[in-house]
């Protein structure tokens, strides 16, 4: 059993959503802080939209010093900030809130901790050509991420087209020098394809053709239940390099926890503790 220390002095950060009551980052925070000797607690707070701007006023009240914020209030809890992290801006989507001086700062670490993933896997990304299937909430912090990670070609794919320009128009506003695209090109060959797509979540589904899946060297899929989705599994059937959701979502928790902290986050204490929560999920 894993014992925390709470006492009168304890900070309490926590999670905005609704719902949150499935989310794993009350336990994976809670635990990072304890095992780096901080006497804090991070707790699930679900809310309505119409509540936010007094959910935020309580917070101020009682101290919380910062929180996530998870679907359905990304976008809408930005009007209630009093500043954004560049990449925020751009996005007009947080997923990560400290309180500071000047009041609350809002950061958005999804894409940021989805490039910190590759990198902690030795992928490089400088150069590469990357397919991004998908125009969602989670491709499009991906996409400004890749584009100001060097990546060299990116072809955004989605079944609604006009989600894939909107984003492809923001990768590029982000990095001119970049290639991109949202159609790919025949005969070609990929570094790197990612699925960000809900394909594969709740079906035996693959959201892309096996002659795609064939032409690339690395999948990724950012879906991480089920831990192997069919993409990943024909992936796997080829021979080809991939890796699933769990350290996107491991480093956008890092990345917050950095934010909060100052700190180096335990990333092993935290990569256990969803590894376990996912388990316990059967
Ligand atoms: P979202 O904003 O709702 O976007 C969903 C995307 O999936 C859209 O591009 C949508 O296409 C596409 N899609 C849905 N059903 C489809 C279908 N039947 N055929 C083709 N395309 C389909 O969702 P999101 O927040 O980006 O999340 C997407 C997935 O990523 C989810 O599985 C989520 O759990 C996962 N995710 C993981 C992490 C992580 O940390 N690992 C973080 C964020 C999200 P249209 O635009 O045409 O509707």
């Amino acid at each position: 059993m894993t014992c925390i220390s709470i006492d009168g002095k304890t900070e309490i950060y926590g999670i905005v959503g609704n719902p949150v009551d499935h989310s794993f980052s009350p336990k994976m925070q809670t635990l990072a802080f304890q095992a780096i000797g901080e006497n804090t607690v991070y707790l699930p707070f679900p809310t309505e939209e119409k509540q936010l701007p007094r959910l935020l006023e309580a917070f101020r009240l009682i101290g919380v010093r910062g929180f996530n914020v998870t679907v359905p209030f990304k976008e809408k809890i930005v009007p209630f900030l009093d500043r954004l992290s560049r990449e925020a801006e751009i996005l007009g989507s947080v997923n990560t809130v400290v309180g500071t001086d000047e009041g609350w700062k809002g950061y958005s670490t999804d894409g940021s901790g989805f490039v910190r993933s590759l990198s902690e896997a030795g992928v490089s990304l400088a150069g590469k050509s990357v397919v991004l299937v998908g125009a969602g909430g989670g491709a499009r912090s991906i996409a400004l991420s890749l584009a100001s990670s060097g990546v060299g070609e990116l072809h955004i794919l989605n079944r609604t087209l006009s989600k894939a320009e909107k984003i492809a128009g923001m990768a590029f506003k982000v990095n001119s020098g970049l290639s991109v695209s949202t159609v790919l090109e025949p005969q070609k060959r990929y570094d790197i394809l990612i699925n960000s797509t809900s394909v594969g979540m709740h079906d035996r589904k693959s959201p892309v053709p096996d002659s795609l899946i064939d032409v690339s060297a690395m999948v990724v899929d950012i879906i991480y239940n089920p831990p192997q989705t069919l993409l990943l599994q024909k992936a796997v059937q080829k021979g080809i390099p991939c890796n699933n959701g769990l350290d996107m979502l491991l480093y956008q928790g890092v990345e917050a926890f950095e934010i909060w902290t100052g700190k180096k986050a335990p990333v092993e204490t935290m990569k256990t503790s969803l590894l376990d929560s996912i388990e316990s999920l059967g």
